[in-house]
């Protein structure tokens, strides 16, 4: 019996947007003088830093001066707000999996940005239990990131399943730790990453179509 049910973020609820991504980007390179395209490898080199750890940090370590750093993260949380919308159908089958009886969680790889605004975001109530991997130094696919979200679900992971698109080689991971993990993918497309591109576990297209999984 699957009591909880487990999202990924970005390209899972949201749109993974990389032409918004770029532009804060470009606006930070700006901010500090920065060459664009050169600000935009650094920037995607210093992932790991970012998703597990402060903003203020990365921002320092990468020598932003310190009396810019509240303008930029203002910038991060600004550019993100406006990348936090449901996709079709998500906020209604979050809250049909309550009534359902199930447990909602999440585990997202993210910067601090993101629990910044979650409050203020659609999802803001929605979830049992929200992981974000800054918050909590561990990224997927580490066991302990899964395992940490059962706990606070109150759920064995083989209770639990997980859905997301596969970034992070998140799906194996789940299953690792015993939960069921389910790819979803744009309709009519690969899923873009190689270590799902041949996934024969179950597979979505829409966030709604988790409730028929339920049932199985
Ligand atoms: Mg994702």
């Amino acid at each position: 019996m699957i009591r909880a049910v487990i999202f990924d973020l970005w390209d899972t609820l949201v749109d993974f947007d990389p032409v918004a991504g770029r532009a804060f980007q470009d606006r930070v390179a700006e901010r500090l003088g920065r060459d664009p395209d050169e600000f935009a490898a650094l920037w995607l080199e210093g992932r790991a830093q970012r998703e597990s750890g402060t903003l203020h940090d990365y921002l320092l370590n990468i020598g932003a001066p310190e009396e810019l750093l509240d303008d930029l993260v203002t910038l991060r949380r600004d550019s993100t707000r406006s990348l936090l919308r449901p996709r079709c159908g998500a906020v209604e089958t979050l809250e049909e999996l309550r009534t359902l009886g199930r447990r909602v969680g999440l585990i997202t790889v993210c910067s601090e940005d993101v629990p910044d605004v979650w409050s203020e975001t659609p999802f803001a109530g929605l979830f049992d239990a929200t992981v974000f991997s800054c918050s909590v130094g561990l990224r997927k696919p580490d066991p302990r990131i899964y395992r940490l979200a059962c706990a606070e679900l109150g759920v064995a992971p083989d209770e639990a399943m997980f859905v997301g698109d596969g970034a992070n080689d998140e799906l194996a991971g789940a299953e690792r730790v015993g939960m069921r993990a389910v790819l979803i993918h744009r309709a009519g497309e690969e899923p873009p990453w190689d270590e799902v591109r041949d996934w024969q576990g179950p597979r979505i297209t829409a966030i709604p179509q988790v409730l028929s999984l339920l049932a199985e």
